[in-house]
């Protein structure tokens, strides 16, 4: 019998990416278990309890969260360590619970110190204090990661459990959110170039000072390594994780200055007036670049380029626009 997988977070940008993915590597849709925010609150521990006991699903992509950008993370700290604790807390233990093998947790790489050396290794983990805008989710995060690492202490030998982590940089892509204020700064920056183009406004906003930088990766780079880690040997991932079993890093392996990713962005918009900066908005942490050779030598690297990435990733924000044109 063909394994039955669930995909916690399938609505959201990542999740939808990996249901895409094992679709096209041929899984059934049946295979893949999916419900929405409204079949089950995975805040409510005894329903996601019953679930895995009537699904009994033998693999899971955590990728459900509640997620925002820089200004949603400033605005609502506690929805954003209470609900991902809850989340997390719930489908880790249920899985356990019901005897689920193998679980893949994703984090994000704002789980590292707001200053460490770059690019940021696995091994930065709780060696100095977090980026203040962000530190409930990251709390939230790192939880998540030593959800994973206890019970693989634990029972990993007992029982069997193989869970693992993986970190994301900051990811964009079909399916991100575009919200004015709460969404990242890739589609944040998409939408806002897109209406100046189509208002001939003089200038775009662009929160910030433009001098931190990021490292960009497309969601199906970032949904193609989920399932190459998930089914990876498990001698190969215990040894890559040594001694923790514990968190792999999955990165672009390069960074951009947000002026400079603005300009990429406002050539594919094809949107010809100026930028401007706003410096009374937070710039987060000035640098974030992951180290991303562990999972290099594993075998994987991405492979979609930030142009291409961001140019596809604007022509789908268009298809779901067109009112708007
Ligand atoms: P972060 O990586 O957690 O800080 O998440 P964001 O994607 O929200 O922000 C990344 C950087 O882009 C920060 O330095 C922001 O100040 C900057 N930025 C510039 N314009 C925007 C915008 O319109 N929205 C967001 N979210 N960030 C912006």
């Amino acid at each position: 019998m063909r394994h039955k997988i669930y995909i916690a977070g399938h609505k959201g940008m990542v999740g939808s990416a990996i249901r895409k993915k094992l679709l096209f590597q041929g899984h059934s849709a049946e295979q893949l278990l999916c419900k929405t925010r409204e079949e089950l609150n995975l805040t409510n521990q005894q329903a996601v309890l019953d679930f895995f006991e009537r699904e009994t699903p033998d693999q899971v992509y955590l990728a459900a969260a509640k997620v925002g950008g820089i200004h949603a993370n400033n605005t609502y700290p506690a929805e954003f360590i209470f609900e991902n604790l809850m989340i997390e807390s719930n489908i880790i233990n249920a899985a356990f619970q019901t005897g689920v093998k193998k679980l893949l947790f994703l984090g994000s790489s704002c789980i590292y110190p707001k200053d460490t050396i770059q690019p940021i290794s696995e091994s930065a983990l709780l060696t100095g204090p977090l980026e203040s805008t962000n530190e409930p989710y990251a709390i939230a995060k790192i939880a998540g990661i030593k959800l994973c690492e206890s019970f693989n202490r634990q029972y990993g030998a007992t029982r069997g459990i193989d869970y693992r982590s993986v970190m994301p940089t900051n990811l964009y892509g079909p399916g991100d959110n575009y919200h004015k204020e709460n969404s990242h700064v890739v589609p944040a920056l998409i939408r806002r170039f897109h209406e100046a183009k189509l208002s001939h406004a003089q200038s775009v906003t662009v929160w910030g000072t433009g001098l931190p930088r990021r490292e960009l990766l497309h969601v199906d780079d970032m949904a193609e390594a989920s399932i190459y880690i998930m089914n990876l040997d498990k001698e190969i991932y215990s040894r890559a994780t040594f001694p923790m079993q514990s968190h792999i890093n999955v990165g672009s392996g390069s960074d951009i200055s947000i002026a400079d990713l603005a300009k990429i962005i406002a050539h594919i918009v094809q949107y010809a007036g100026d930028i401007v900066f706003d410096t009374t908005k937070p710039d987060g942490t000035m640098r974030k670049l992951m180290d991303n050779s562990k999972i290099k030598q594993l075998g994987w690297a991405p492979g979609i380029s930030l142009e291409d990435g961001l140019t596809s990733t604007y022509n789908d924000f268009l298809s779901h626009n067109t009112r708007k044109d």
